[in-house]
C-alpha cells in the first residue's frame, strides 16, 4: 500500500489535474491512497477571503469569493466533458455552502473562522480531481480526511491524536484503500468538537505521513515540481544539486532549519514505522528523485537552507539581572502566548538573542509585551542561513558581502544571521 501527495502546483491548473492521472495510470491496480492539497495558490486567496468575513468587509469578500469560484470552474471546465453530471452539481453545491457560511455572521475566534474556511480549498480540489480521475477512466473513492484524522481543539495547529486517529484509519480506511483507489484531503482533521481544523500551512505532507503511519503503508511519495530534496534552493544558489538519499534526521533537520521542500512534522511519523519517503519529479515522473530513509547512502555534501524575512531580537533584563532560569521561563511562556516559533536562539549573561520569523501584528504584540520586564533591541528583515555538513569554502559562499550578525556553530552545523 502506497501513500502519494500532490500539492498545489501538481493540481494548478487544468493540464496539472490530467498529468496527475496520467502518473496514477501508471500505477494501475496498486492500492494507493492520493492527498491532495488545494489548487495552485487557493489557500492564500482564502486566508484573504478568511480577513475579509473576519472584518465584515463585505466588498472585499465578494470579490475574493468570485475570484476563487471562477480560478475553479476554469478548471473544471479544462477537465470535464459533461458539467451537467451529479458530481459537478456537488461541487456547485459546495460553493453554495461557502457562500452562505460567508453570508453569516463570523462567530468565534479568528482562528476558528480560518479553519472553517480555508479548508474549502482541500474540499474542493479532492472533489474535482476524483470526479475526473473517476470520468476518465480511473475509479476511485472520495473520502473526507476529517473522519480519520483526529486531533485536540486548537485550531490551526492542533496535535493529531495519535491512538484514535491509527485506530479508525486502520479499521475503517484500510479495508477501502485495498479495494480501490482512494483521493482524499491533506492539510484537514476534525477536533474533540466535531469541527474541521487545519494542520498548519503546508500541512498536507504531514497528512500523507498520518495517513501512512495508520495504513503502515509500504511508502509516502511527495509529487513535486522539483527534482528531489536539493542541497540549496536553486532559485537562491545557482550551484544546487540534488540529493539522491537522505536519512530521516539529515531531512528533519533539514526541514526544521527551513528547507521548504519537506513539512517538518512530516519524517518522525515516517522514521518510527520505518517508511520510506520519496520526493518526486512531477514532471518527469520517470526520474529517481530523493529517498528518505533510514540507511540512507548519503553523501555529506554541504546544504544551505536560508530563511528569510526574519527578526532578530535582543532581549536584556532592565533590572541588570542576569538573563537565567526564571528570566527565561518567562521570555519562553511569552513566546508560547503568541504561537512565535523561535528558529535560533544565543543566550549571554545579561542579553538572550533570538531569530523569528516576522509575523507582523503578531511580533508587535509579544514585543510590546515582553518590554514589560525587558529592554528588547530589533533587527528586520534579517535573513538565517543554515549550513549543514560545512566547510570553508561553503561558509564563504554564504555570508560573502554579507554582515554577519549573529553566528553559532557546532560539529555538523553552523547558523549565521545576515543582514
Ligand atoms: N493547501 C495548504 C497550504 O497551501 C496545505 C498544503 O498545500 O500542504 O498550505
Ligand atoms: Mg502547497
Amino acid at each position: 500500500m502506497k501513500v502519494f501527495k500532490f500539492g498545489g502546483a501538481s493540481v494548478k491548473d487544468a493540464d496539472a489535474v490530467k498529468n496527475v492521472g496520467t502518473i496514477l495510470q501508471q500505477y494501475n491496480q496498486q492500492p494507493i491512497l492520493v492527498v491532495v492539497s488545494a489548487m495552485g495558490k487557493t489557500t492564500n486567496a482564502l486566508e484573504q477571503l478568511v480577513n475579509a468575513h473576519y472584518h465584515n468587509d463585505g466588498q472585499t469578500k465578494q470579490r475574493l469569493y468570485k475570484e476563487i469560484k471562477s480560478f475553479h470552474d476554469s478548471i473544471i471546465n479544462g477537465l470535464l466533458q459533461n458539467t451537467s453530471l451529479h458530481a459537478y452539481y456537488d461541487i456547485d453545491n459546495l460553493f453554495i455552502e461557502l457562500e452562505c457560511l460567508l453570508e453569516s455572521e463570523s462567530e468565534g475566534s479568528y482562528d476558528y473562522n480560518y479553519d472553517q474556511i480555508v479548508s474549502y480549498g482541500e474540499i474542493f480540489s479532492t472533489r474535482i480531481v476524483s470526479t475526473y480521475l473517476n470520468e476518465s477512466g480511473i475509479k476511485n473513492r472520495w473520502i473526507d480526511a476529517r473522519n480519520f484524522i483526529n486531533t485536540d481543539n486548537t485550531y490551526r495547529e492542533p496535535k493529531v491524536d495519535w491512538l484514535s486517529t491509527k485506530n479508525v484509519i486502520e479499521k475503517k480506511l484500510k479495508p477501502i484503500v485495498h479495494k480501490q483507489l482512494v483521493v482524499t484531503q491533506g492539510f484537514i482533521g476534525q477536533n474533540k468538537e466535531h469541527n474541521t481544523v487545519t494542520l498548519g500551512r503546508e500541512g498536507s505532507d504531514y497528512s500523507a505521513a498520518i495517513f501512512a503511519f495508520g495504513l503502515e503503508a509500504e511508502s509516502v511519495t511527495i509529487w513535486k515540481d522539483v527534482a528531489g530534496v536539493m542541497n540549496a534552493d536553486p532559485k537562491k544558489f545557482e550551484a544546487a544539486i540534488k540529493l539522491d538519499e537522505l536519512n530521516y534526521t539529515h531531512a528533519i533537520e533539514m526541514a526544521y532549519y527551513g528547507a521548504t521542500v519537506i513539512h517538518p512534522k512530516t519524517i518522525q511519523p515516517l522514521q518510527s514505522k520505518n517508511i520510506p519517503l520519496y520526493v518526486k519529479s512531477f514532471i518527469n515522473p520517470h526520474e529517481k528523485g530523493t529517498v528518505v530513509s533510514t540507511y540512507a547512502n548519503e553523501k555529506l555534501i554541504p546544504s544551505f537552507i536560508s530563511k528569510t524575512k526574519q527578526t532578530l531580537l535582543s532581549i536584556s533584563s532592565k533590572d541588570f539581572s542576569f538573563i537565567v532560569e526564571d528570566n527565561l521561563s518567562t521570555i519562553f511562556n511569552l513566546f508560547a502566548e503568541h504561537h512565535m516559533k523561535i528558529n535560533l536562539m544565543q543566550n549571554s549573561a545579561i542579553s538572550f538573542s533570538v531569530c523569528i520569523d516576522d509575523k507582523g501584528d503578531e511580533l508587535e504584540k509579544l514585543k510590546s509585551d515582553l518590554s514589560i520586564d525587558f529592554n528588547v533591541k530589533t533587527n528586520n528583515d534579517v535573513e538565517l542561513i543554515t549550513v549543514m555538513h560545512y566547510n570553508e569554502e561553503a561558509i564563504k559562499q554564504a555570508t560573502t558581502g554579507k554582515t554577519i550578525l549573529l553566528e553559532q556553530r557546532t560539529r555538523a552545523t553552523i547558523q549565521f544571521v545576515l543582514k
